[in-house]
């Protein structure tokens, strides 16, 4: 839960941020640096609802008529930390929105979010003509990276249901089900341990083990073969999302993990760890990246391992910052990410094994709990 003042606070720290950035005001549409600044989660529409900040300034909040109830009743707006202004149906809003920001002539800097629609983009920007649109994740980014007590708590608390619901899909049966049916169970799992919204269910099977990014299909799960089950949604807002890969054995002894499956587990199980052991504050985020590549190349996996380790983590399940190559920006206390290194034999099968951490003081606080062995399980 995220107290009402702190909204309060983001939005001071965010028109504060701005200044000292030379942006003069921020336009943020639906989305989550709305969330994070009011507290307001609209539904995206065509409709304009939009917070305009000024750089050092007042906030408010426009709406169309037809939603001022809700946006009366967000944190921002409760706080008093900034103020609804409605526009009706034949009004123009970016207009309205347009005069808020009230401008200088020339050369002035607008900071739209990065989830407003082109929609509402080119509206602003025949309102106004003459200020220079860029991105408003300069000033948001540098809030929303560096979770406080509260977000890390709910990141825990999301993070430490979806291992439960991983715990219960793994007691269960497999064997003879739908990739799609193991994914159902999952979402409902997901609702059932406190998510208010299941938002993916990965379940991999066989061959599909070797593609990151699988979905669910109608694939039925054999014994004898890996399933990675990558799964998430979110608690109080934030996101969990977690990575075990299981090998499901039917009950059949003669049917567990193969020798050249066990090698590779083991060493994506060690790049896992390497690379979640090293976080701490000043190591850039590519040196984590680097740390888990070096280690899967070294054996020989380097090509099989083709996506970056891991991403930001909050308010959207992809974030600031992302561990990848290139991103030399050094780790702060209270910067949250998945480690998630992954090796897949295209056409075979493949592994990934997925935490959420932290960047504490002086090390690593991993929220995810479950086992991170190779699950093998009777399914
Ligand atoms: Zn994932
Ligand atoms: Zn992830």
């Amino acid at each position: 839960m995220i107290p009402l003042a702190r909204y309060g606070e983001r939005i001071a720290k965010a028109a504060r941020t701005a200044a000292s950035e030379g942006v003069d005001a921020l336009l943020i549409g639906v989305g989550a640096d709305l969330e994070y600044l009011a507290g307001y989660a609209a539904m995206p529409l065509e409709r304009l609802t939009m917070l305009v900040l000024l750089a050092g300034g007042p906030a408010w909040l426009v709406v169309p008529r037809l939603e001022v109830e809700p946006a009366r009743a967000c944190p921002g707006v409760v706080g008093g930390y900034a103020e609804v202004v409605t526009w009706d149906e034949i009004d123009d809003p970016y207009v309205l929105a347009g005069s808020l920001a009230a401008l200088p002539a020339s050369g002035a800097r607008v900071g739209v979010s990065h989830t407003l629609w082109a929609l509402h983009l080119l509206g602003l920007q025949r309102a106004l003509p003459r200020a220079a649109f860029e991105l408003a994740t300069r000033v948001t980014r540098q809030l929303r990276m560096r979770k406080d007590a509260d977000e890390i708590a709910l990141l825990r608390q999301a993070a430490e249901a979806a291992d439960r619901v991983v715990g219960q899909v793994a007691r269960g049966r497999l064997v003879g089900r739908t990739e799609a049916d193991v994914a159902r169970e999952v979402r409902e799992r997901l609702l059932a341990e406190g998510h208010e919204q299941a938002q993916f269910a990965i379940v991999g099977s066989g061959p599909n083990s070797a593609s990151p990014h699988h979905g669910a299909s109608e694939r039925v799960i054999q014994a004898g073969e890996p399933i990675v089950l990558d799964i998430g949604g979110t608690l109080g807002g934030y996101h969990s999302d977690m990575t075990r890969t299981m090998w499901v054995t039917g009950g059949d002894a003669a049917l567990g993990p193969d020798e050249a499956f066990r090698h590779l587990f083991g060493i994506l199980q060690s790049a896992q760890a390497a690379a979640s052991a090293a976080v701490r504050p000043g190591l850039a985020c590519e040196a984590v990246d680097a740390i888990a590549r070096d280690r899967i190349a070294a054996e020989g996996y380097g090509p099989n391992f083709f996506h970056r380790t891991g991403h930001g983590i909050g308010l959207e399940v992809h974030e600031e910052p992302y561990l990848v190559a290139g991103n030399a920006e050094p780790l702060d206390i209270g910067y949250a990410f998945s480690v998630e290194p992954g090796i897949y034999l295209e056409g075979r099968y493949g592994a990934r094994i997925e935490d959420i951490v932290v960047c504490g003081s002086d090390g690593p606080i991993i929220l995810n709990v479950a086992s991170r062995d190779l699950w093998v399980v009777d399914g």
